[in-house]
C-alpha cells in the first residue's frame, strides 16, 4: 500500500496498521512531486492512497499495472481519473462520510460569524475598540437559508439552521429532501429569497463556477455566501467584483480556486469576508474516522 503526500498526522495507528500486516500488506509514505515521480516510487504498489497530489491521471494509471485499488484519501475524489481506472479495472474508494458532520458544523459557524459579526467585533475587541464600526449583526431566527446541494452536509446544515428557527430553502437537481422543514426550490429563487447560500456541492463540469457574475448578481445585496464545498464551484473573480460593487453583504469560505490562497488575493483584508484555509474537515474525530474508512476498504479489498 502507498499512501501519496498525505501532510496530516503520521503517528502509527496500532490497530489499523495491525489489521493491514494482518491482510499481508505493509504501508510506504511517499511524496511525490509529480506523475512520473509517483510511477516510479509506487510502481510495486496494490493499493494507492491519494490526498491531493499528484493526480491519478489516465496517463498514471496506464503505467501502474499492479495496481488494484485507488483510495482518495478523503470526500472529494476529482484527483483520480474515474473512467479510466475503471477501464483498467482498478477499483476506486473514497471516503465519503468521514466528516459530514464537522463541514455542516463548519459551515453553521461561518453562517452564525457572518450574521453576528463575530470576526469582525473581535478585532475590535482585541484592539480595545467599542462599539466601533456599522452594526450589521442579523437575526438567524426568521432568516432565510439557501442550501445549495442536499446530500450528506446539506441536509444536516439545514436541520440545524431549522432549529436555530431560519427558513429553509434547498435546491438539489438530483435530490428529493425528505425534511419536511426544508423547502425545495429552483436555483434561482433560492437565490433570489436567501439571507445566506450555503454551498454543498461536488465539484463537477456543471458545478464549475455554478457561483458567477450572473447567479451572484441574482443573490440579494445584504445576502451571505458560505462556501465549503470546492473551490471552483464560486468564481473568485466574480465574487470579488460583487463585494467591490456591494452586490453581495458577505462571504465565507473554507475553499478556494488556488490552495493556499495567495498572500496577495483581493479576498483578503476585507471586514465583510471570513476566511478559513480549508479547515472544516478537521478535528480528531474525523481523523480517527477517515483513517478507519481507508484502512478498513484497503483491508476488506485485500482480503477479497
Ligand atoms: P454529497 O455527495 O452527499 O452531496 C452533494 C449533493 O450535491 C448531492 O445531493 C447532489 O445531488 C448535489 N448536487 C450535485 N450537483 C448539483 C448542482 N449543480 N446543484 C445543486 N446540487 C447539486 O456530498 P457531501 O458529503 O454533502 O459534500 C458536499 C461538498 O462538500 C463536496 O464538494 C465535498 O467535496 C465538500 N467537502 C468539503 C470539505 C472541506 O474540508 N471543506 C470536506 C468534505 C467535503
Amino acid at each position: 500500500v502507498v499512501q501519496l503526500e498525505y501532510v496530516g498526522d503520521l503517528a502509527p495507528y496500532d490497530e489499523e496498521e495491525a489489521a493491514l500486516a494482518e491482510a499481508g500488506a505493509a504501508l510506504k509514505v511517499v511524496r511525490a512531486a509529480d506523475g512520473d515521480a509517483l510511477v516510479e516510487a509506487a510502481a510495486d504498489a496494490d493499493v494507492i492512497w491519494v490526498e491531493w497530489t499528484p493526480h491519478l491521471t489516465r496517463d498514471v494509471l496506464e503505467r501502474l499495472p499492479r495496481l488494484g485499488l485507488a483510495i482518495r484519501w478523503g470526500v472529494g475524489y476529482e484527483q483520480i481519473d474515474v473512467a479510466a481506472a475503471t477501464e483498467l479495472g482498478i477499483a476506486v474508494a473514497n471516503a465519503p462520510a468521514y466528516c459530514t458532520e464537522d463541514v455542516a458544523e463548519h459551515a453553521l459557524a461561518m453562517l452564525l460569524a457572518v450574521s453576528r459579526q463575530v470576526v469582525y467585533r473581535d478585532r475590535q475587541g482585541q484592539q480595545g475598540l467599542w462599539r466601533h464600526g456599522p452594526a450589521r449583526q442579523k437575526r438567524l431566527a426568521g432568516s432565510t437559508v439557501g442550501v445549495v446541494g442536499l446530500g450528506r452536509i446539506g441536509r444536516h446544515v439545514a436541520r440545524v439552521a431549522t432549529a436555530f428557527g431560519a427558513t429553509v430553502l434547498g435546491y438539489d437537481p438530483v435530490v428529493r429532501s425528505d425534511d419536511p422543514a426544508v423547502r425545495q426550490v429552483g436555483f434561482e429563487e433560492l437565490l433570489a429569497a436567501s439571507d445566506f447560500v450555503s454551498v454543498h456541492v461536488p465539484l463537477t463540469p456543471e458545478t464549475h463556477h455554478l457561483f458567477d457574475a450572473d447567479s451572484l448578481s441574482l443573490m440579494r445585496p445584504d445576502a451571505a455566501l458560505v462556501n465549503t464545498s470546492r473551490g471552483g464551484v464560486v468564481s473568485q473573480a466574480a465574487l470579488v467584483e460583487a463585494l467591490d460593487a456591494g452586490r453581495i453583504g458577505a462571504a465565507a469560505l473554507d475553499v478556494f480556486e488556488q490552495e493556499p490562497l495567495p498572500a496577495e488575493n483581493p479576498l483578503r483584508g476585507r471586514d465583510n469576508v471570513i476566511l478559513t484555509p480549508h479547515e472544516a474537515a478537521n478535528s480528531p474525530q474525523s481523523g480517527r474516522d477517515l483513517r478507519r474508512a481507508v484502512y478498513g476498504a484497503t483491508v476488506q479489498w485485500l482480503r477479497t
